[in-house]
């Protein structure tokens, strides 16, 4: 393909924002491998869902990849340990990135321990049918690594007379400093592919696009270079572009469909998985083994030793900032992109299946010369910028007066997938997002009580 039509593609969506993605200080490091910590913390609950259950004792030794923790309901996963060792705390409450505390096994590491995943066993996954690839996928503990961290499984069972015939692979990574996705596309093209076809054959659909931002032009070719010839599974460009990862966003910019408000991609026919999921289901479905550790980019101006990194999950992020170098011990640290993720106040937290990036800025990077928030001066720019074309101008006001019944009844508060975008552009300072994700939780609250 001739370089200028490479580029020439701009399958995109309509508003949103362009920042700087700083992605060139990790975007070139080949992945490498994480020491493994001397203790690791595994919490219950890393995932959207019910939480899973302990299913080892106190001073039982367990090897890595064994099953440590069973389901605890239909949207529920497993986990398995990240490492050969001995479990010396069950139930523990521990901090996570999120804010509140959960409940998690505590595993010591065997330092003499070779570290190889001793468990699991060879399976023809072309054998099985969709139930029990659907079954395989639960057991895998996977869950959707983009860091939503939602049950994968439970995407690949559409509601009842609803049916899939795209697959989306979303190996957009519109999150500035976040180069994981890119990496994995790199080095784990094959093991993407065979993954991309296992969810298509579980969901019976026809075809799967595996969407990459025009930044990532070796991506884009690599994937190309090796994609079946039967046609159907294609790689296309889409314009560079935050929050082009959207799911929503994604399906617009290749498919020219919009998903109704409130509703399911699978009702216009469409799952959407990220790169990372896919390949992942793709190494360890083969293998009959579940998700002990991810790749993770560790960046920003506060690191010694930015990277693309392996790191098992548990690991804790103390350990993690040891090995990486932090330049100001007050740095500021964001478990996730700069856009979406949770700026952390424990270094007790792990790091968990969601966890896609650790970004970190030393004090003078995230110090404004203003931070007073002033009134909105009607200038539209947050309009301007909401890629599903909410009204945040309107709701910010609503917000500032608690009216949040008439925020979600009728400006579609649920609807906002807390982007970031119009807390990005607006000169007022307003803190936008932050006023519509307390909105969504009070009305969540409200309708509890009422059950
Ligand atoms: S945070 Fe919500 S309202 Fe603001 S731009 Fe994103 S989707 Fe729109
Ligand atoms: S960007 Fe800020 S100041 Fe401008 S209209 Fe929106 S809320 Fe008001």
């Amino acid at each position: 393909m001739a370089l200028l039509d490479l580029f020439s593609s701009k399958k995109s969506f309509s508003h949103g924002i362009h920042p700087d993605d700083n992605k060139g200080a990790t975007a070139e490091l080949p992945i490498r491998r994480m020491p493994f910590a001397e203790q690791m913390i595994i919490p219950l609950s890393q995932h959207i869902g019910a939480p899973a259950k302990a299913i080892v004792k106190v001073g039982q030794e367990v090897v890595r990849g064994e099953p440590i923790a069973d389901p605890g309901g239909f949207v529920s996963i497993p986990m398995h340990s990240p490492v050969t060792g001995v479990v010396s705390s069950i139930d523990k409450l521990v901090p996570t990135a999120a804010g509140p505390k959960t409940r998690a096994i505590i595993i010591e590491t065997y330092a003499a321990a070779s570290q190889n995943v001793l468990f699991g066993c060879d399976v023809e996954v072309e054998q099985l049918s969709a139930d029990e690839l659907v079954k395989a996928v639960q057991q895998s503990g996977m869950v959707g690594l983009g860091g939503a961290a939602f049950p994968s499984h439970v995407k690949l069972l559409p509601p009842k007379g609803m049916s899939v015939e795209t697959v989306l692979i979303n190996g957009c990574e519109c999150e500035p400093y976040l180069t994981c996705d890119h990496r994995v596309m790199l080095e784990y093209t094959e093991k993407l592919i065979a993954g991309t076809e296992l969810v298509m054959n579980v969901l019976g659909a026809k075809r799967a696009i595996i969407g990459v931002e025009d930044n990532k032009p070796d991506a884009y070719q690599k994937i190309n270079s090796l994609l079946p010839k039967d046609g159907r599974i294609s790689c296309e460009l889409v314009e560079t572009k935050y929050p082009q990862g959207a799911e929503k966003m994604l399906i617009t910019s290749l498919l020219n469909k919009e998903v109704p408000s409130g509703g399911l991609p699978a009702e216009i026919g469409v799952a959407v998985y990220n790169v990372g999921t896919v390949t992942q289901l793709g190494d360890l479905l083969p293998h009959n083994q579940g998700l002990i550790e991810r790749v993770v980019t560790v960046s920003g101006y506060g690191v010694e030793k930015p990277g693309n990194y392996l790191i098992p999950i548990g690991t804790p992020l103390r350990f993690v900032l040891e090995q990486i170098g932090l330049k100001d011990d007050s740095s500021k640290i964001i478990m996730g992109g700069p856009m979406m993720g949770m700026t952390t106040a424990s270094i007790d937290v792990a790091v968990t299946k969601g966890v896609s990036g650790i970004v970190i800025f030393e004090p003078e990077n995230t110090e404004r010369e203003d931070l007073q928030i002033y009134a909105c001066i009607k200038c539209g720019h947050c309009l301007a910028s909401c890629p599903i074309h909410l009204n945040p101008s309107m709701l910010g006001q609503l917000a500032a007066v608690r009216n949040y019944e008439t925020m979600e009844e009728e400006y579609h508060l649920n609807d906002c997938f807390e982007c970031g975008c119009c807390s990005y552009v607006c000169p007022s300072n307003i803190p936008l997002t932050q006023y519509f994700r307390i909105a969504k939780a009070i009305n969540r609250k409200m309708k509890e009580k009422e059950v």
